[in-house]
């Protein structure tokens, strides 16, 4: 039996595509620029297996035109063109890719840069114009051509005149509706945002004519219109540079300029990795915390770029929970993006690029803390608790990672010390890392529990965030000493004064303590001889795995 080709109605077909594929109209600009970008690269490797040719820089670019008036905008670039059968072939026939193509038959050449490879992007122009025309000369040729499209009703081409090789695009821009406004598209201010945001980082450069008043020459209040060409994209990203080359001003620039934080970044991370992934990435620990860190409004994230190209605002795979603190971004090769370009398929390199950049970020954050503790400290006060929740989540899985990063107070040192210091400091006899836990410092130096850990000359770590006493609970020991809270009915201390004393020993009180516990019924399960005060009379102490501090703390939480 003759096998049959499927049919598809294609009319009906262009426009679900349209319609369904990007979330956000103003996509179609980064496609059309992508594309041109496309056609100067491949102008460009043409010249470099031609002996005949040169590629001078400045003469290619693009160029992008609002008129307004004639509500037309137009991307024109002075790449290498398309031929009647490129325009029929590559424009007519959706899902047909010429820069696929190209790259696969450039493979050898280092053809990587190109961004084309679905041959659907441009007709994303068609969710904002009513009118497509495409004039295009090709390389090498002597005509050029003009391709013309209502959308869904089919396509027209035609000889038609042209100057200099490469490609115009015309858009004639849809009129606003009630519900749909299109005029932005035509608007300078706009259009230049939209280039800076998708696509900054375009080899070439993408100019755009700057129409304007400014005062005449020599005079105050008099004024005269202007037109100057601008390029609006910065071409070379700075995580293309050479990292020797930049300074921490540059850094700091780029934070501001992506509008990372308000503040001035802790440290930055510049990657540049080719190993089993390729990618660039800058990271920043930031000083500050941004005022909806703690809710649910935060948004965690890097900017994610293929190819240079913004791909993703924010990726939120690439970094974990803990260290949801960092900005920056990451540009990659080796994504698989899906059709849109907005997303990606769940894939092998962008977890590696994942567990690449977690471990940079814990050995960033661990030479702050041994080469600069100032800034640490400012660090951990700013995002410490986001640390300990860490540590907390997830059954305690990400402990190694998080537990030489916590900080806590210390009673002794009187300031934030870490778990590694603490054991270091410990006493041959001591057994464990003693906590107490309470609502501030202050509060916690009264309590009479710390009293005979503390006459024992035994360093107490200070528990002050409710988070701390649970996360604690996870890492369950620190270098094989277990923790353990003051209140704590056991100690594991030898009180050397009380040993003998018959006095403190419960059979000698029986009858007073069994008359203390009935008048406190219900409030205490148990009232016993204490080995462990001092100047205080009485204590609360607990047995078992939940602290007072604890219960308080499950007792506050909604059920
Ligand atoms: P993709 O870029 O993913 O290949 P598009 O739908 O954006 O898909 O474009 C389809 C094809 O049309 C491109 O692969 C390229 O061959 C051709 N093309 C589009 N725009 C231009 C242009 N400005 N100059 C030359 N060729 C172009
Ligand atoms: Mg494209």
């Amino acid at each position: 039996m003759a096998k049959k080709q499927f049919q598809a109605e294609s009319k009906r077909l262009l426009e679900m595509m349209i319609n369904s594929i990007y979330t956000q109209r103003e996509i179609f600009l980064r496609e059309l620029i992508s594309n041109a970008s496309d056609a100067i690269d491949k102008l460009y490797y043409r010249t470099l297996s031609d002996e005949k040719m040169v590629f001078n820089q400045e003469d290619y670019y693009i160029k992008v035109t609002a008129d307004k008036a004639g509500r037309t905008l137009t991307i024109s670039d002075t790449g290498i063109g398309m031929t009647m059968e490129e325009l029929e072939n590559n424009l007519g026939v959706i899902a047909k890719s010429g820069s696929l193509a190209f790259k696969k038959e450039n493979e050898a050449k280092d053809g990587h840069n190109i961004i084309g490879q679905f041959g659907v992007g441009f007709y994303s122009a068609f969710m904002v114009a009513d009118e497509v025309t495409v004039i295009s000369k090709a390389l090498g040729s002597d005509e050029a051509f003009k391709w013309e499209s209502h959308g869904a009703d089919g396509y027209t081409i035609v000889p038609c005149e042209k100057d200099t090789v490469g490609t115009e695009i015309t858009l004639t821009i849809k009129e606003n509706t009630e519900d749909d406004q299109y005029d932005e598209f035509l608007e300078e201010y706009r259009l230049k945002a939209i280039i800076k945001k998708y696509s900054d980082f375009i080899r070439y450069p993408i100019k755009m004519d700057e129409k304007g008043q400014r005062p005449k020459e020599g005079s105050e209040n008099e004024f005269e219109e202007y037109q100057e060409e601008q390029t609006i994209n910065s071409m070379v990203p700075i995580w293309r540079k050479n990292k020797n080359e930049l300074t921490t001003e540059d850094y700091e620039r780029f934070y501001q300029e992506k509008r990372y934080g308000f503040d001035k970044p802790l440290k930055h991370v510049h990657i540049s990795a080719d190993g089993a992934v390729v990618y660039n990435a800058i990271l920043f620990i930031p000083e500050n915390t941004p005022f909806d860190y703690y809710s649910k409004e935060y948004e965690k994230g890097l900017e994610l770029y293929s190819n240079g190209v913004l791909i993703m605002n924010k990726c939120a795979d690439l970094l974990p929970d803990y260290f949801s603190f960092v900005k920056g971004m990451v540009d990659s090769e080796d994504l698989s993006l899906n059709i849109s370009r907005e997303m990606l398929q769940h894939d092998r390199q962008l977890s590696l690029i994942a567990k690449n950049i977690k471990n940079k970020i814990k050995s960033q954050l661990q030479s702050l803390l041994k080469d600069e503790r100032e800034n640490y400290e400012r660090f951990y006060k700013s995002f410490g608790r986001q640390l300990k929740f860490g540590v907390y989540n997830d059954y305690g899985m990400n402990k190694d990672v998080l537990q030489d990063l916590l900080m806590f107070h210390s009673s002794t040192e009187k300031k934030l010390v870490t778990l590694d210091e603490y054991v270091s400091r410990m006493p041959e006899d001591q057994k464990y890392i003693y906590y107490a836990a309470g609502s501030s410092i202050d509060r916690i130096e009264k309590l009479p529990q710390t009293e005979m850990v503390a006459d024992k000359g035994y360093e107490i770590l200070y528990f002050t965030d409710d988070i701390d006493e649970f996360a604690i609970k996870m890492i369950m020991n620190y270098k094989e000493k277990e923790f353990k809270s003051v209140s704590s009915g056991d100690l594991g201390i030898e009180s050397d004064k009380n040993e003998n004393d018959t006095n403190a020993d419960d059979s000698g009180n029986k009858d007073l303590f069994e008359h203390m516990q009935g008048i406190l019924a219900g409030k205490v399960s148990k009232v016993k001889a204490s080995k462990r005060l001092k100047t205080h009379p009485v204590c609360l102490s607990t047995e078992g795995e939940v602290t007072i501090e604890m219960e308080k703390i499950l007792q506050a939480m909604p059920n």
